[in-house]
């Protein structure tokens, strides 16, 4: 007999191309079908055979709440019954907005999209209006969205420019991002020596969390902060995903480091589509009406998704939310760890406020190069094993994991116990 699940999955795939709205979620890496899911409540998810999960995806970071929470919905939905969109402002953009400028200081005025592609691409379209440059700067392994500009991966010398890293990009889109590594501060020195005053931007994801987790080192941020300095650049964070992940502050305020334009998203929508642009109030003007860079939206700041973003930053402004988030994420990642040697199994872990990255390696990774170096083929049975046990993780080896404030010690304590008959089984 085959599932509900099953049959979905056979269908979606005459129709819609692999059978899925974005790739990760067809279960390429992990291998198997994809799960089709029917609800989802705090920390759990059903899928449509009715199997209950843990979720530790949360649509891939913006749900921080957990699923359906209740202000959250009942917000989304009495502000629906007053019409669904306008394209023109309301009082809701201004409030968010006021919002975003009051937590984030380097941000001083803000510009609200649809998705985290559009916002990193808004803002690299931005930095080279303000400077007038074309060169930008991106690192192995950080992913800022599909723009076509930043679809690219590292070329064959030590510094030059990339090569497209999807069919339909042309080599002359990319041919102005350099992508250097991760962490490697003597790389961006000779970047910032041979072409510094050419440089437009540098982004960077603060936390890179599109290579599983990899924190950065000390002295990253702050010297790409330096060099942008010196040579005019514009330096971006991609807080996309870690923006009110790691903390209130985001990754700029955790390390203390102020970049000149902070892309937002995941977290801000608080599940419905909305991201946002924002920095220097300088670079912001350049942007039309006022300036000559284009940008656009005609469901920009739509109210729903405002009204959602809202509603999920009031919450975590409250005292002690992210102590809390925090603190469940070290101990469901020190729990598994210990699980993991316990047994004897090369295994790493570590967290970041409410992120956290497993790692089948025996140290924890510190660049691109050592995530690759981790064992794909353990975590692919570990994930598997886990979805049997009813644990959501993300379907992939190299992708960070989030934990939400619906997450209790009772679902972390289940997660633990599932991986320690996991491991001593393995
Ligand atoms: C998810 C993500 C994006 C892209 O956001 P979308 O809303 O999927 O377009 C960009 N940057 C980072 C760091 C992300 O994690």
């Amino acid at each position: 007999m085959t599932s509900r699940n099953q049959q979905l999955f056979e269908l979606s795939q005459k129709v819609i191309p692999g059978g899925v709205n974005s790739p990760v979620r067809a279960f390429k890496s992990v291998g198997g079908n994809p799960i089709f899911f029917q609800r989802g409540q705090g920390a759990h998810v059903w899928d449509v055979d009715g199997k209950s999960y843990i979720d530790y995806v949360g649509s891939w970071g913006p749900l921080i709440l957990g699923h359906a929470h209740p202000e959250v919905v009942k917000t989304v939905q009495s502000t629906a019954q007053n019409g669904l969109t306008f394209g023109a402002p309301t009082e809701a953009e201004l409030e968010i907005a006021e919002l975003i400028c009051e937590l984030l200081p380097s941000i001083e005025q803000v510009r609200l999209v649809s998705s985290g592609t559009e916002a990193g691409m808004s803002a690299i379209r931005l930095a080279r209006g303000y400077t007038g440059r074309s060169r930008i700067i991106k690192f192995e392994g950080c992913y800022h969205g599909h723009d076509d500009a930043l679809l690219v991966k590292a070329g064959s010398g030590a510094l030059t420019f990339g090569n497209p890293s999807s069919a339909g990009v042309p080599e002359e889109t990319v041919g102005h991002t350099m992508v250097l590594k991760y962490n490697d501060l003597s790389g961006l020195e000779d970047a910032f020596k041979k072409y510094g005053n050419e440089i437009a931007a540098v982004i960077v994801e603060p936390v890179a969390g599109n290579m599983n987790l990899v924190a950065p080192k000390a002295d990253f941020l702050a010297s790409l902060r330096t060099l942008c300095t010196q040579h005019g650049s514009v330096l971006i964070f991609d807080e996309v995903m870690t923006g009110f992940r790691v903390g209130l502050g985001c990754a700029q305020g955790l390390y203390q480091v102020k970049p000149d334009l902070t892309t937002l998203g995941k977290v801000i929508g608080g599940g419905m589509p909305m991201a946002a642009f924002g920095g220097r109030r300088d670079i912001m003007q350049c942007l039309a009406p006022i300036g000559a860079v284009y940008q656009a939206g005609t469901l920009s700041g739509n109210p729903v998704a405002v009204a959602a973003g809202l509603a999920t930053l009031k919450q975590i402004m409250a005292t002690g939310f992210y102590e809390q988030l925090g603190d469940k994420t070290k101990q469901l990642v020190s729990g598994i760890s210990a699980a993991a040697n316990k047994n004897g199994i090369s295994f790493s872990a570590q967290s970041i406020g409410g992120m956290f990255g497993f790692y089948f390696r025996k140290e924890i990774p510190a660049s691109f190069e050592e995530v690759m170096e981790c064992d794909k083929d353990s975590f692919n049975r570990f994930f598997h094993l886990m979805l049997n046990e009813g644990v959501y993780l993300a379907p992939s080896a190299f992708e960070a994991g989030f934990v939400s404030s619906a997450h209790s010690d009772v679902e972390i304590n289940q997660t633990i116990s599932a991986a320690e008959k996991i491991f001593s089984a393995w």
